[in-house]
């Protein structure tokens, strides 16, 4: 069983496995530890990571980048808008209301939804963790940022699913860090808490936790986040600086040219870098735009200077983080800082001037989130033995369940009011069961939303669960408790639904909760306490909570509901029976792909990837006719010179350079199978050759073994 940890970054991807010695970050085709989510689409393939990266330039409107910010988010979402604006590939919004990529591929323009391209960057990382463990890989952990709702978790899911992946935890990228961290830390106190500040800034986001760790746990105290903060910001800044720059030096205006801009933007990118480490650095860009190759340079003091309005906003988070974990800067030990972004000077002076301390860079700064995540795959693996370590997880929104039911104090369900009620507050633990009591004569629906959408700038409604059908008896409301589940990966749905019935009136019917909507209660189901991502309640059946993605659509309804008969302990004798029946729970969640259209981007990743693999081969084939040609061609006037004839060199030869011209010209573009055919055909005149030339050898070593031994 694999055991692997993936960190999907918006602009790179970390792959971390755990071996028997421990985890490392593996390296991709390139030999990189890092790899650009990136996918490109070709006339006969797709490029992805790497490969994909390096055809960006030439193919900028097939070249598919930033998915992470995509995913999960309806089209009409203002910061997904922001975001298409720099993004050069064309996205439409399909008929849905989610985004829909368009790109060329296989000679005709198609469309993907966001969700089958992250399929496309995990198919990318899954391989590449699998060539380096040489083995299939299936389980792992994915590392998202806390902010992704319940949407972009499924989709992420979905994405995992339509790669071939499975997922035994989505696990927020700060508390991956600070398991990484803590996991090997030895002088963690036994009663005392050590209070850790991580801070992550990447390519578009910024991340804040405050961790609790005890020896053998952490716990997380508070999580914030600013969703459009990070590194590509920097890069706009000195980008709108240059671009106004040149359009006044060169008077080229880059906005009119795409090309230029993506160049112009790249610079700048590098600009940043050379600017974190230097005092002051030069962009000079050969033919930018109408042949005018152009120069800057810009001091870090200016750099900072048009930075301002970004670096305000760091404090932010921070102020957030501390005040949802009611502690001041006294109360942080220290302070960890990762994301690339992170190395940006000015931003590590505002963190050390709030804070009031250094922060450190204990762990690598873009490797700590993929190998906390391959370490809790690890915990949750049974192929592992890991240290002992309980990491109790923070849940960061506010979810409440809402239904239409008669007011308070009505009788019968004359009017229909919605009522509301919050199952999971944010900072609940993760995962969560609760359980709610409802009393109903027919089938009804509850709704799942956010309570704080409005702050977060989502749409409040998760999903609509519609409970029913069942019988009750006549006149009578029936008793239904709903099993609400906040799974590992931080998404929620109403598990289950099931009819309590007493089998012996013996109570008066005084004493039975009588109005709809009003007597539900609310219990924590024993999960809840339960850390480390696993469940002690023997009644749960889902007790991972991994299997969301099939739990989509109508649970079975009709014909074999199972019954399971149970004394109820809290009615006093004569002791009654209660019944439980199964009700049927039918799930429709908002933006979701249906189980049947993840089928078929299953088949349809399957099918690419196959024509990728078979465009692979066929460039091996053709790359081994030839190299055949230019090793044999010299190997006829140097290593075969004394094993040939002339005459049968001729003809080799000849044949060497028709097929060498074959190659440029009719046959540069065939199938796998002809190149096979044409090494074949050049083997069988080339191989009597070789053979002679090898049995001459051979002989020639054993009589200089022979000389040897005498
Ligand atoms: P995210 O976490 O937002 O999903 P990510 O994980 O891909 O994205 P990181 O790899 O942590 O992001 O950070 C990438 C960002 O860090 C880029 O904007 C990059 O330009 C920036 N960066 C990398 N090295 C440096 C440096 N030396 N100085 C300043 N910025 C840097
Ligand atoms: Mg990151």
């Amino acid at each position: 069983m694999s055991v692997v940890g993936f960190d999907f970054g918006n602009e790179s991807c970390v792959v971390a496995v755990a071996r028997q010695r421990g985890i490392d970050v593996v390296l991709n085709d390139e030999s990189k530890r890092e790899t650009p989510a990136i996918v490109c689409f070709g006339e006969k393939q797709r490029f992805l990571g790497t490969a994909g990266a390096a055809s960006s330039m030439m193919n900028p409107k097939n070249t598919i980048s930033q998915i992470k910010r995509l995913i999960g988010r309806q089209f009409s979402d203002p910061e997904l808008q922001r975001d298409l604006k720099s993004l050069p590939f064309a996205v439409t919004e399909g008929p849905d209301g989610f985004p829909l990529i368009h790109a060329r591929y296989l000679g005709e323009v198609k469309t993907f939804t966001p969700t089958q391209v992250l399929g496309m960057v995990f198919s990318n990382l899954k391989t590449i963790a699998e060539k380096n463990l040489n083995a299939a890989v299936v389980d792992c952990c994915i590392g998202i940022p806390i902010y992704f709702t319940d949407l972009q978790r499924r989709a992420v899911m979905d994405a995992a699913t339509i790669s071939g992946l499975h997922p035994l935890r989505l696990f927020h990228e700060t508390t991956a860090t600070a398991l990484a961290y803590g996991i090997y830390k030895t002088d963690l106190p036994e009663n005392d808490s050590l209070n850790v500040a991580f801070v992550d800034i990447g390519h578009s986001s910024m991340q804040v936790c405050i961790v609790a760790f005890k020896k053998g746990q952490l716990k997380i105290l508070a999580h914030s986040f600013d969703r459009c903060l990070g590194g590509r910001d920097f890069d706009e800044v000195l980008f709108q600086h240059f671009a106004a720059k040149f359009k006044e030096e060169y008077k080229i205006d880059v906005f009119q040219n795409a090309r230029a801009s993506l160049r112009l933007l790249a610079a700048c990118e590098k600009l940043k870098k050379v600017l974190s480490a230097n005092p002051e650095a030069p962009l000079n860009i050969e033919c930018l735009m109408e042949e005018k190759d152009v120069r800057g340079f810009i001091k870090r003091d200016e750099f900072e200077q048009i930075s301002i309005p970004i670096l305000e906003r760091v404090k932010r988070p921070l102020e957030e983080a501390l005040a949802e974990a009611g502690l001041t800067t006294e109360n942080i030990c220290s302070v960890e800082v990762v994301g690339s972004a992170s190395r940006v000077p000015a931003v590590m002076k505002i963190l050390t001037d709030f804070f009031g301390k250094e922060p450190r860079r204990t762990m690598n700064a873009s490797e700590s989130v993929a190998k906390g995540c391959a370490l809790q795959c690890a915990m949750l693996s049974p192929t592992f033995k890991v240290r002992e370590f309980q990491v109790h997880e923070s849940f960061p929104f506010s979810i409440a369940l809402s239904w239409k039911g008669p007011a308070p104090d009505t009788d019968n369900g004359g009017t229909e009011n919605q009522q509301s009620t919050i199952v999971f507050p944010k900072g609940n633990l993760i995962p969560s069961v609760k359980a709610l009591t409802f009393y109903r004569s027919g089938t009804f629906t509850v709704d799942v939303q956010y309570t704080d959408a409005s702050e977060l700038h989502i749409p409040s409604k998760i999903s609509t669960y519609s409970i029913g059908p069942f019988q009750s008896k006549v006149g009578k409301r029936a008793k239904l408790k709903l099993k609400v589940r906040l799974n590992i990966n931080g998404i929620v749905s109403i598990e289950s639904a099931t009819l309590l019935e007493e089998e012996e009136v013996e109570v008066p019917v005084s004493d039975e909760p009588a109005k709809e909507g009003r007597k539900m209660e609310i219990h924590d189901a024993p999960a809840d306490s339960v850390p480390n991502g696993t469940e002690a309640d023997a009644n749960m059946q889902d007790a991972d909570g991994v299997g969301s993605v099939s739990e989509k659509g109508s649970v079975p309804v009709s014909g074999e509901i199972p019954v399971q008969m149970e004394m109820d302990s809290k009615v006093e004798a004569p002791k009654k029976k209660v019944k439980k029946t199964n009700v049927p729970v039918s799930e429709v969640v908002y933006g979701a792909m249906l189980p049947d259209d993840l089928q078929k981007a299953v088949e349809k990743e399957f099918e690419m990837a196959l024509q990728d693999r078979v465009m692979e081969e066929t460039k091996d084939k053709k790359n081994a006719v030839e190299g055949y040609v230019y090793d044999m061609r010299n190997k006829l006037y140097d290593k075969y010179q004394d094993f040939v004839i002339e005459s049968e060199r001729e003809q080799l030869i000849a044949k060497l350079q028709e097929v060498e011209d074959w190659l440029y010209e009719d046959g540069e573009d065939e199938t796998k199978g002809v190149y096979i055919a044409k090494l074949e055909e050049l083997k069988k005149q080339g191989d009597p050759i070789e053979q002679r030339y090898k049995e001459f050898a051979e002989r020639g070593a054993v009589i200089d073994q022979l000389a040897y031994c005498i």
